[in-house]
């Protein structure tokens, strides 16, 4: 299949790359040149713009960092006419990144108009996840949409979920990063307190993850260095999942609570501790940093 991949981050770089790999012509790029040619020595070819990108294309993805990038990528900014103008009829448009749910409703009414089918399709599972091929996606689109995307989406993931129609794919991610957001900060918490007294991070983790306290933080994605070969934390907490995104998804969790009057104080302090990690510099590094303003210095 003829695939064009806009978004070439953390995230959108190895699940384009799984795409190639699966056999499929993939056309990708991003505003980075080096994210272009990270992928291009990795068997997708180099597109010079979107509108490159999507000449011929089937299928479009997208794995963008938030709603504006999306909403300017499709629908067009400052006057200027957005890449749906230069898909063709028929093309499936497949949206990976976690953006608000209206947004999705808004690109995909656009691009019914213009004949071409959209669902919103946000992933969990992480950069290992990506790399792997074992993420999860979220789906909000109709069934027959879904069908025309599963092959694909199996390539890159190892569970499919159809939450509803356009939009309910976000929905159900945000209330996952929710989740995430506040386990992370709980888990810091607890081996910060663990270590302030004496106790070795990878004994306590391990007697966490094994005990009523387990969490997905614990199995894979451990906050504190050393414990994870692999977690971002290893590593200086580069690549994986910046601080930023979460700080974006926890507003998202919290708007929509606004408008549907749910209760999620959990989630409202968990913002308030990103952001005020986010603005010690933090942004950019991976979330599960956000143990260093718990530790004792
Ligand atoms: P990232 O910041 O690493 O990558 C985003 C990429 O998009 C960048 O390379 C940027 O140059 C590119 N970009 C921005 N605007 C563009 C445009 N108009 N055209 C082309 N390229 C453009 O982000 P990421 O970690 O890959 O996350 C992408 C999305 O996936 C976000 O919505 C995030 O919330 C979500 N997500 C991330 C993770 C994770 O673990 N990193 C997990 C699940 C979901």
């Amino acid at each position: 299949m003829q695939i064009a991949f806009i978004g070439l981050g953390n995230m959108g770089a190895p699940m384009a790359v799984n795409l190639a790999k699966a056999g499929h012509s993939v056309k990708a790029f991003d505003l980075s040149r080096d994210a272009v040619a990270k992928v291009a020595g990795a068997g997708c070819q180099a597109a010079a713009s979107a509108e490159d990108a999507v000449k011929g294309a089937e299928v479009v993805i997208s794995m963008l960092p938030a709603s504006q990038h999306v909403e300017g990528l499709y629908l067009g900014r400052d006057g200027a006419a957005g890449l749906l103008a230069h898909i063709a009829k028929g093309v499936l448009v497949i949206d990976s990144s976690t953006i608000a749910a209206a947004t999705s409703q808004k690109v995909a009414k656009a691009a019914e108009t213009a004949g071409i089918g959209f669902i919103d399709a946000p992933v969990s599972g992480g950069t290992g996840g990506a790399i792997a091929g074992t993420l999860t996606f979220m789906v909000g689109g109709s069934d027959a949409d879904l069908e025309r995307a599963r092959p694909l989406l199996e390539k890159m993931g190892a569970n499919i979920f159809h939450a509803g129609a356009v939009g309910a794919g976000q929905t159900a991610k945000i209330c996952n990063n929710m989740l995430l957001g506040i386990l992370m900060v709980g888990t810091s918490e607890a081996i910060a307190l663990g270590v302030a007294n004496g106790l070795d991070p990878k004994v306590l983790s391990e007697i966490m993850r094994r005990s009523s306290g387990g969490n997905w933080a614990l199995e894979k994605y451990n906050p504190f260095p050393g414990v994870h070969e692999n977690a971002p934390a290893s590593k200086g907490y580069a690549g994986g999942f910046g601080t930023d995104l979460m700080l974006k998804d926890l507003g998202l969790a919290q708007e929509n609570a606004i408008a549907t009057r749910a209760s999620t104080p959990l989630g409202g302090m968990a913002r308030a501790v990103y952001a005020a990690h986010s603005l010690a510099g933090h942004g950019t590094e991976d979330f599960s940093s956000v143990i260093k303003m718990l530790q004792k210095k």
